[in-house]
């Protein structure tokens, strides 16, 4: 099928770093040309990301003015030079930057074609956070089946995936939300125990559950506030991964304190998971499976339209979501 490719486009721009207030709607973006190894995809949805806010806020520094966004999924419009794995009308999720547009330039080598039975919703709204879950449980911490783990966050996106993926595991798993409204979503997502954030209320309930030996793995997104508890409550030679900062930036850490349990730490990044083609293949692989085979799902909080944006945001950040945000152009 035939496709005029317009001059300009929809998008959200940021000029400067700041609250939701600094995402500009506009009508007017430039449409981007693929450069070499790219591919035009006309979006269809786009994912709204915890970094995203990283990059607003400045938490994360990226030259300005930028359009934010990290995935979408979406349709195969022209492609740049030396792209020979896809084709025009080929119906995609990718991975890369500038996201938030009806438009995207997105990088071949993170881009993967959606399995037929696969919706595109429900592709744009797993890969980056369905990848994250998938290689923090496999290369961060291999968790093993009979083990006790702990996931914060459990009724969000990558938490979401933690859930599903570690009872697929066999691995019991102890999931923290940050209110009572959120504890049946975490409980459906597939956790065994399930508690409300409070003071205590999670040593005490790893305690209980694991004799008092701690869990041997810590799924830690929440960052500033949880850091601390969450080498509490992990077991002798268990691992603390943190991968995220919903509250905040992990404050600097004296290593010596590790020794204290032998506790190993990680921080990882999705993107050096998932850097080599070899390895974008064998995940975007495992996640298709995940969910044809495994019958995993992805709990889509709410679709929002591009000019929303910062109410999507707000949602977010104000802990109102459980699941992903999405956004139609
Ligand atoms: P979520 O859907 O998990 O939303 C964030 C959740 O964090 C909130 O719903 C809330 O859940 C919890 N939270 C706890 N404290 C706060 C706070 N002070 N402010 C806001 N939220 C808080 O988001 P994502 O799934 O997109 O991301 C989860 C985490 O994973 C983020 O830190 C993100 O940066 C990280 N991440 C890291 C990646 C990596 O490569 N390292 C890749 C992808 C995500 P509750 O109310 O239940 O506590």
């Amino acid at each position: 099928a035939s496709h005029t490719i317009p001059k300009t486009m929809k998008g959200i721009l940021i000029e400067k770093t700041g609250g939701p207030e600094v995402l500009q709607y506009k009508t007017d973006l430039p449409v981007p040309t693929p450069k070499d190894g790219e591919i035009l995809v006309k979006n269809e949805y786009i994912g709204i990301n915890y970094i995203d806010t990283y990059f607003r806020t400045g938490l994360y520094p990226s030259p300005k003015p930028e359009i934010l966004g990290r995935e979408a999924s979406g349709t195969v419009i022209s492609l740049g030079p030396s792209v020979s794995d896809f084709s025009i009308g080929d119906r995609v999720v990718w991975m890369g930057t500038a996201a938030y547009a009806e438009y995207s330039a997105a990088p071949a080598a993170k881009t993967v074609k959606i399995p037929p039975a696969i919706g595109s919703a429900d592709a744009c709204a797993s890969i980056l956070q369905a990848l994250t879950a998938l290689t923090l449980t496999t290369e961060s911490h291999p968790v093993q089946a009979g083990d006790w783990v702990l996931v914060l966050a459990a009724s969000g996106g990558v938490g979401g995936w933690l859930c599903q993926i570690l009872r697929a595991i066999g691995a019991h798993t102890i999931a923290v939300v940050g209110s009572e409204g959120k504890v049946a979503v975490a409980k459906e997502n597939g956790a065994e125990v399930v508690v409300v954030e409070g003071e205590g209320v999670v040593e005490k309930m790893v305690k209980e559950k694991t004799g008092g030996q701690g869990v041997k793995a810590v799924f830690d997104g929440v960052g500033k506030t949880t850091w601390e508890r969450s080498l509490a409550v992990c077991a002798r030679k268990g691992t603390v991964a943190s991968f995220g900062n919903a509250s905040g930036a992990v404050e600097p850490f004296a290593i010596s304190k590790l020794s204290a349990k032998n506790i190993k730490i990680v921080r990882p990044s999705l993107f050096n998971y998932i850097h080599t083609r070899e390895e974008w293949e064998h995940y975007t692989s495992r996640l298709w499976k995940l969910m044809e085979h495994d019958k995993m799902t992805v709990r889509i909080h709410e679709l929002y339209s591009l000019k929303d944006v910062a109410t999507a945001h707000n949602d977010l950040e104000g802990r109102k979501s459980m699941g992903k945000l999405l956004m139609t152009p």
